[in-house]
């Protein structure tokens, strides 16, 4: 068996880390808590899909994008046992705004409303994702 070396296991640890800090500046709580549940909690995506209100295959969506970034399903359990709270008190940058007409997305850094938060974040505000990203990982050995 190839043992991973600790630099592999580190990158895909901030892979999956630097994921769950954009999905929650851009405001999105469910889909950390939707993992936990899954790989800390160990329910079962009907499970999680009727607690939180969202589809089946949604929850087996995200399950299948959280273990190709983290390359292996153990890497993934661990970051989120271990980092969860942390990753928890990330503050959004995104917020959403509802009106009659339905609801807008509104980056708070930018002053403007934005079309996909997750995208916006990622590509337009990389200081603030790589500062939350170092302080989320503050102290973490692999
Ligand atoms: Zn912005």
């Amino acid at each position: 068996m190839m043992i991973m070396s600790r630099d592999v296991v580190m990158e895909r640890v901030q892979n999956l880390v630097r994921y769950f800090v954009c999905r929650r500046l851009s405001g999105d709580l469910i889909r950390l808590k939707a993992m936990y549940d899954y790989f800390v909690n160990n329910l079962s995506p009907s499970e999680i899909a009727g607690k939180y209100g969202i589809h089946k295959t949604v929850v087996s969506g995200m399950v299948r994008r959280v273990i190709e970034l983290a390359g292996k399903e153990w890497i993934a359990r661990w970051v989120l046992r271990i980092l969860y709270r942390r990753l928890l008190g990330v503050d959004p940058i995104v917020v959403v705004v509802k009106s009659m007409r339905g609801s807008t997305y509104y980056c708070l850094i930018c002053s403007k409303a934005v079309r996909d938060p997750f995208i916006h974040v990622r590509t337009k505000h990389k200081d603030i994702v790589g500062g939350v990203l170092r302080a989320v990982l503050d102290g973490v050995r692999v």
